[in-house]
């Protein structure tokens, strides 16, 4: 007989027992009890603070969620995610981890050992809740389904758990928080779908997602880090909601062209997930889910596509959104002409027949589609995590027989700053950098010892070789049969079938950094490096009479705001010089001894990674001397990504600046507070001087900078101010400003001229300050770029000078370019006189998306030039 001690022994074993099966659910807090509503009810977006207040609660009360932190934001907000799954595969974390990191590298494992894993292993999945923050529904989805995940107790969603660990993850909380502050207050007031006035991240918004196969956001270092660090999901989950009118959901597979740096199994998977998808939508009565239109897989920037080229099967959808969570009702008279009919397709068998449509119906659609991926997971889960392992063992054994068989990045190049921050880059993305401990031969080539080397027998290969190689973009009218239908209906005027995104991206060409591809194997002893640093910084020779820095290093402009910061003094030579027994370029940075301390130097050369040169002599050269200059960069109410970007350049680099409103620019006044102002990109540059018209925001909110702004603006440069213009917004002044140039790309019809994206070649004038610290020829991005003609003018003192031009021939590097003869000789960096001051039109973005950081300079260099005489 048992003692009452021994039987409450037995209930306890019973109870531990059932705590996996139960996940304590029934203690567990539904999301209204902490949000305040239900998640998808009207008018209501939880904010990010409240929804991992709510995913604390879940932790607390749940053997089945586990919390971690990811970083923190660009706003400083902790990136808190969650581990979902049974209770024993959570306790066993570790272990599961182990085994997808082991199949995801390859390395090591056999056919055999692999199976053994694939049968032991589950499939990770992660699912991110949206990057683009103004798509809301699926960022409040993921409250949902972490409830509906931890109080499931139906065999369907036990088996899933069982079989899957799912990474949860809220992409954006910046943004997310941004969102619903802007929305609620505007709730029943005339604005309650006013667009929100500023970025959704913050410098970012919209281009998050384009900074994935980069990662010069900390977000997106963050992601990364999870995802190619500490993961390795089998499939990757980015939740959008831009779903082509009237279909409610686009789901897998996609458009084309099709990227060819993933491995076929990718496609496979995910059309085979697309397909389920659809079935599951179907199945719960749930119209409108479409495919096969619009959404691409060309362009490797967005987080999908850098994970496809990892291994890991992305999954896009695009649910239909309204705005906010405002319901919305409408009416088959409402949709595009060739849907009102309601025709039955391959990739759209169940039309959505119209009606209301409100937040929860996005989030119930996002549940299914994410519920379905998840079944997917689990069913699959064997064949799934050998695929993994397979897809890394095929790119492997193909580059060890096919070229490129590696790249080869010589430690000498032009700013070695910017060439080792690409080289940790693709470490923190998952690649295996080395360092060659000998000299060798490849193609003929002899590499001292400490040349860079990536050999491509690595799993994630494809990534290396998908943005290191230069695009050549498919011209899809060739084989309109090829395409299925997708081709001939559209009318083309001489363009191929555009891409969604760039069509061109070559990461070396955008740095500015020197590679090449190994065509035959490379023999050399190398060691795997954690960090890249090709040049450690330091100070050489004596600097009796100054200090020097090359124009050449972006960290030089970083080096002299510091400077500046100190009271120190900087020149930049007019002319190259000798020194010693070495010569100097134009645009040498001087920084005279006796203006800065040698410790402070020191630490400069240190912490930046700079070479500085000290010479004892005066080398009687001419100079320009370098003042800080009051910055403001204009902040249209019209957010704009091009404006993000510029901040973080400028942030990254320590330039002081402010930002500047249209108010303040109709105000005038404007030398008052500044010597710089530069004018980010926008589409088009009435959105500038007209801005949102009356009625659609907030008073505050209307309006742009006017006509009578673009009057404060010349009086700006005429009284002393230099205005610096990029790109498509040079337009602004070439109308209105009376210069003696004409952009020939205004009004070129498509079958004229067409770049979308792409890398170009140009000519710079290395003699013109602005030019200082640029090779004679470089890429450069075109999209939505100027090209200029300049008039004599009546004046010689107020001739513009042009900076750059593009080569007479063959512009085009890595993308793809139609009717390149408009372009020819054409001017894009344009030096104006102006009254007293100076415009300066880049025609071309310099700083696009933060990422070409080869032509960074010809920015920094155009704001210190505005400030010498
Ligand atoms: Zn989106």
């Amino acid at each position: 007989m048992k003692s009452p001690k021994n039987i409450r022994s037995i209930f306890f074993i019973f109870i531990i027992m059932a705590f996996p099966f139960f996940g304590f659910s029934q203690s567990v807090p539904e999301p209204e009890e902490v949000l305040g509503f239900k998640v998808g009810a009207d008018y209501h977006l939880a904010t990010y603070t409240q929804a991992i207040e709510y995913f604390k609660k879940l932790e607390e009360n749940s053997s089945r969620i586990k919390l971690f932190d990811a970083g923190k934001t660009s706003m400083g907000q902790t990136m808190t995610y969650a581990a979902i799954s049974s209770a024993e595969n959570l306790a066993n974390l570790e272990r599961y981890k182990q085994i997808i990191k082991r199949l995801s590298l390859v390395k090591g494992l056999s056919d055999a050992e692999a199976k053994k894993l694939s049968q032991e292993g589950k499939t990770i999945v992660y699912i991110d809740g949206g990057l683009h923050a103004s798509e809301c529904a699926p960022a409040q989805h993921n409250i949902q389904l972490a409830y509906d995940l931890v109080t499931a107790k139906d065999q369907k969603t036990l088996r899933i758990l069982d079989d899957v660990i799912l990474v949860l993850v809220f992409a954006n909380p910046d943004g997310m928080n941004l969102l619903a502050e802007w929305y609620h207050p505007n709730v029943g007031t005339p604005f309650e779908v006013s667009r929100m006035p500023w970025l959704y991240q913050k410098y970012a918004g919209h281009d998050n997602n384009r900074d994935s196969y980069i990662a010069n956001l900390v977000e997106t270092q963050n992601l990364t880090r999870l995802v190619n660090k500490e993961w390795y999901p089998v499939i990757l989950y980015n939740h959008h909601q831009t779903a082509p009118f009237p279909a409610r959901i686009w789901i897998p597979p996609s458009s084309e062209p099709t990227n060819p740096n993933v491995h076929p199994l990718i496609v496979r998977w995910q059309n085979l997930i697309g397909s389920a998808m659809g079935a599951a939508f179907d199945e719960e009565g749930k119209e409108g889910a479409i495919s096969r239109l619009i959404f691409d897989t060309w362009y490797p920037g967005y987080v999908t596509q850098v994970v496809d080229s990892h291994n890991i099967m992305s999954i896009l959808t695009e649910t239909a959104l309204y705005r906010y969570a405002t319901p919305h009702f409408y009416t088959i008279r409402d949709f595009p002409k060739q849907y009102q009919d309601l025709t039955m397709s391959a990739f759209y068998p169940n039309p959505w027949k119209g009606g209301w449509w409100r937040i929860k119906d996005a989030v119930d659609y996002c549940l299914t589609a994410s519920k379905a991926v998840l079944d997917v997971a689990s069913k699959y889960r064997k064949e799934l995590l050998f695929n993994k392992y397979r897809m890394g063992k095929d790119v492997i054994n193909r580059f060890s027989k096919e070229p490129p068989y590696a790249w080869i990045i010589p430690e000498n190049q032009r700013d070695p700053g910017t060439a080792s921050l690409l080289l940790n880059r693709m470490i923190l993305l998952g690649i295996d950098v080395y360092r060659s401990d000998e000299a060798f031969t490849c193609d003929g080539i002899k590499y001292p010892a400490g040349t860079y080397i990536i050999p491509m027998t690595q799993p994630f290969a494809l990534f290396i070789k998908n943005v290191f190689e230069e695009q050549s973009y498919p011209d899809l009218r060739k084989y309109p049969d090829l395409w299925q239908g997708l081709v001939e209906p559209v009318k083309f005027e001489g363009a191929p079938f555009e891409s969604y995104d760039m069509m061109g991206w070559t990461l070396p060409y955008q740095f500015g950094v020197k590679i090449y591809a190994a065509n035959s194997p490379i023999v050399s002893g190398k060691r795997r490096m954690n960090e890249v640093k090709l040049q450690p910084g330091s100070i050489v020779g004596k600097p009796g009479y100054s200090y020097l820095m090359r124009h050449e290093d972006n960290t030089s402009f970083t080096a002299t705001n510091r400077i500046h910061k100190q009271g120190g003094r900087v020149f930049w030579a007019k002319e190259p010089f000798s020194a010693g027994n070495s010569r100097f370029s134009e645009g040498t940075i001087i920084v005279p001894s006796a203006s800065v301390k040698r410790s402070f130097m020191e630490k400069l050369a240190k912490g930046l990674d700079l070479k500085i040169m000290g010479i004892s002599k005066d080398p009687k050269v001419k100079t320009f001397s370098i003042k800080p200059v009051r910055l403001g960069v204009y902040k249209s109410w019209i957010p704009s990504a091009d404006e993000g970007w510029t901040r973080l350049i400028l942030e990254k680099h320590e330039f002081p600046y402010s930002n500047i409103h249209d108010g303040d620019i109709r105000a005038g006044n404007l030398n008052a507070n500044y010597d710089v102002i530069i004018m980010p990109d926008t589409y088009k540059p009435e959105v500038v001087i007209n801005g949102y018209a009356k009625g659609t925001m907030p008073p505050k909110y209307v309006g742009g900078i006017t006509l009578k702004g673009v009057r404060n603006l010349k009086l700006f440069a005429e009284n002393g101010g230099t205005l610096i213009f990029m790109n498509a917004v040079c337009n602004l002044a070439v109308e209105h400003f009376g210069l003696p140039v004409r952009n020939v790309l205004k009004r070129v019809k498509k079958d004229e001229f067409i770049c979308i994206g792409s890398i170009l070649r140009m000519q710079f004038d290395t003699s013109h300050p602005l030019a200082y610290g640029m090779p004679k020829e470089a890429a450069t991005i075109f999209e939505n770029s100027c090209a200029f003609d300049v008039m004599p003018s009546f004046e010689a003192k107020r001739q513009p000078k042009s900076v750059s031009k593009y080569p007479e021939e063959n512009p085009l590097m890595s993308g793809w370019i139609h009717g390149d003869r408009i372009i020819s000789q054409k001017t894009t960096i344009l030096d104006i006189p102006y009254g007293e001051g100076k415009i300066i039109l880049l025609g071309f973005p310099v700083q696009y998306r933060a990422q070409p950081h080869g032509t960074f300079r010809l920015l920094f260099n155009s704001i210190f030039y505005a400030g010498v005489e």
